[in-house]
């Protein structure tokens, strides 16, 4: 198993995911018999260091929201680790894995739909702390406005209802929700995606602040690689199942390798009049993990595809950027 993708430096990492797979069975026929699988995650690694932010970028359909899951351990995942501080928590039951929740929280893409539309945001708030058992009632409610406080809300929407709210407030609530109970870990699901764009930034900068106050690692999962550009201290690209690219923010948007990579760079608008855009535009759909192309799953849509592109499967190789391409093929 090749572990360089994304690899630990000179700390130990929070995060360190070893060969993650996410094969969801298939029922066909009349007898929904299991012949095929959809391959959502297909033998992921990467490594997440203590108060870093790995920007996690591909199209809709690429498996990154159920990498996402995977863990958080909303899914069980099919085969792999997740080893969390040292704690490989992929197999662990119910029981076992809570200590973890506290830990690894996630923030979704939806707020509405991940916020109980029937409670206040006080009781959306309290919640996690009834479910660990932790403070009494008073504690709880000064804990509430605290939250509050540190997402920029005013304390008195602990009696309003989410819907009071606008779309950028209500995912202030979601991340009020997410650190709540002082998680290390956080995965955020396009946390962004559903917002204007000038209130993207104001979430954003809120994430980032949050990160520096209480030193927070981030999986940050978007399909735009401009938002992702603005958090990330490392990038990961995925198509597939699989990661394609990787390497440090600045290094994948200067000298992106992939031509996948290439293509979702080329689409970022570039605020100058002056330039020239070359924009390499992606042909057709991502295609169905059920039945993925053969060789570079990319090869349907490559524009520099070759013939050995649809017999072989390329290896992610490199050190500092590594990259999953026949063109960058390591001489044996
Ligand atoms: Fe394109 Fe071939 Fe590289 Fe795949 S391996 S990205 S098809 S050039």
């Amino acid at each position: 198993m090749s572990v360089s993708p994304l690899q630990a430096k000179s700390i130990e990492p929070i995060l360190s995911v070893r060969d993650l797979k996410m094969h969801f069975p298939v029922k066909e026929g009349i007898f929904m018999r299991t012949g095929k699988f959809n391959k959502a995650v297909d033998g992921i690694n990467f490594d997440i260091m203590p108060g870093e932010t790995l920007g996690l970028v591909g199209e809709s359909g690429c498996g990154k929201s159920t990498l996402g899951r995977c863990i958080a351990r909303l899914y069980q995942p099919t085969a792999g680790q997740i080893s969390f501080e040292g704690t490989d928590i992929a197999k662990l039951g119910r029981k076992d894995m809570m200590p973890f929740r506290r830990d690894i929280q996630m923030i979704f893409q939806d707020p509405m739909e991940s916020l109980n539309s029937r409670h206040t945001v006080g009781q959306i708030l309290e919640e996690p702390f009834q479910v660990h058992k932790i403070g009494d009632k008073a504690y709880r409610k000064k804990r509430v406005v605290e939250l509050l406080d540190l997402v920029g809300l005013p304390a008195r929407s602990v009696t309003r209802y989410p819907f009071e709210f606008s779309g950028g407030q209500r995912q202030r609530i979601g991340i009020a929700r997410s650190i709540a109970l002082n998680p290390k870990l956080i995965i955020c699901d396009e946390p962004v995606s559903a917002l204007d764009v000038s209130i993207q930034s104001q979430i954003l900068n809120l994430l980032i602040d949050l990160q520096k106050e209480f030193n927070l690692s981030y999986l940050f999962i978007a399909h735009d690689l401009a938002v992702v550009k603005h958090i990330s201290d490392r990038i990961a690209i995925m198509y597939l199942g699989k990661i394609v690219e990787s390497g440090e923010g600045e290094s994948i948007y200067r000298t992106a390798r992939h031509p996948y990579t290439q293509s979702l760079i080329s689409a970022i608008p570039v605020p100058d009049p002056h330039h020239v855009a070359t924009r390499q535009i992606l042909v057709g759909d991502v295609p169905s993990p059920i039945n993925p192309p053969s060789g570079c799953t990319f090869h349907t849509r490559c524009p520099k595809v070759m013939d050995v592109c649809k017999e072989l499967v390329p290896v992610l190789n490199g050190e500092d950027q590594p990259v999953s391409c026949h063109l960058f093929e390591q001489p044996k």
